[in-house]
């Protein structure tokens, strides 16, 4: 079932999880474990992000060092099925332009149509960790708009070959990204809504935004959304901040910022412990706020934090 069903068929505001495949070299259990106590909640879909390949440099015998291109985190198709499988429940796979070209994006969609998923978020993925500036493969996208436009195409039964002329019209209910506090890159909020708006006239049908911790962010952004003419659903991404290092860690990562309610509270912290349940606490708060004000669904970037997030979850039911 489609996202936008989901939401469509939604009598209060559901609930979604998002988890990253489990590092190379594990099992699919890692994943089981880490679900089966937030299924209590019955998620209407599971995310499942993708990770582009890391270069890394490797030392040789003779002293030289060799780039060595490795993927942690392979799996998302996948691990996508699996969840499909054993849960019975919908998931929704990362798409990514960086690291793919176009040809291994229209098989990675052919893949999942014969799985029978029919859920897409297209990204367009970050720079690798030792490079600054995001480039596309020589025949890939260079934005999310491109990718969609691909997945729309397929939609259409256009695929890339010219002479495949009755290709199979694909399903695929597409999701994009969007930016409480701005996508880094942007020079202003303005830009940014301007590209937004173009992934939702071309096909996007749902927007999930980045995690932020004030909600005022939220709701301003929603609210321009609304003046600039994207009607789509506008899905909250949320997440729990449980270590005092991720205080700049994720300003870092995510460039988004932290109240200084929540940080100073934070920063008077002894333990890690005591940080994960002001946490907690800030978090079901933003959730009761979001839900009061009617978004259609919450949903919580997991990390592997599965106990924080039961509570969490559990303290807004
Ligand atoms: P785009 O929409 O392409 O925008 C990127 C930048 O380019 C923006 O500044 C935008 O304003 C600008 N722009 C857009 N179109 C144009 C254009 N035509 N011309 C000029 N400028 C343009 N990353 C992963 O690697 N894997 C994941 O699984 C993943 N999941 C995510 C899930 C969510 C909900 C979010 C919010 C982010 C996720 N990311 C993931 C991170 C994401 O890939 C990065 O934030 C990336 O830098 C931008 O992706 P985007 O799809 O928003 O890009």
């Amino acid at each position: 079932m489609k996202v936008t069903d989901h939401l469509k068929d939604a009598k209060d505001t559901i609930i979604s999880f998002e988890i990253l495949p489990p590092q190379k070299g594990k099992g699919i259990e890692s994943i089981y474990n880490h679900l089966d106590p937030l299924m209590e909640f019955k998620p209407a879909f599971i995310n499942v992000t993708y990770h582009r390949s890391e270069y890394i440099f490797k030392k040789k015998t003779d002293g030289a060092f060799e780039k060595v291109e490795i993927r942690k985190r392979p799996g998302t198709v996948g691990i996508c099925a699996a969840i499909m499988n054993h849960y019975k429940i919908d998931a929704v796979p990362h798409l990514i332009c960086g690291g793919f070209s176009k040809e291994e994006t229209e098989n990675a969609l052919i893949d999942l149509n014969f799985l029978g998923i029919d859920n897409v978020l297209v990204l367009r993925g970050d720079a690798p960790k030792n490079e600054t500036f995001f480039s596309p493969e020589p025949d890939g996208h260079h934005y999310a708009l491109e990718l969609l436009n691909q997945v729309v195409n397929m939609n259409h039964g256009i695929y890339i070959e010219d002479d495949l002329t009755d290709g199979l019209k694909t399903n695929f209910c597409i999701g994009v990204a969007g930016y409480p506090e701005k996508h880094f890159e942007a020079p202003n909020m303005e830009t940014d809504m301007h590209y937004l708006k173009k992934k939702v006239e071309h096909g996007a049908e749902y927007i999930t935004t980045q995690m932020f911790f004030n909600n005022d962010k939220f709701f301003e952004f929603e609210q321009c959304c609304r003046k600039n003419g994207i009607t789509v659903p506008i899905i909250p991404g949320l997440k729990p901040i449980t270590t005092k290092r991720q205080l700049t860690v994720l300003p870092h990562i995510f460039h988004i910022d932290i109240p200084s309610e929540l940080s100073e509270s934070i920063i008077a912290c002894k333990k890690d412990e005591d940080v994960a349940k002001i946490g907690k606490e800030w978090l079901i708060s933003q959730c009761k706020s979001l839900k009061a004000h009617g978004v259609p669904a919450l949903h919580f970037y997991t990390m592997g934090r599965t106990h924080i997030m039961y509570e969490v979850v559990k303290g807004i039911m």
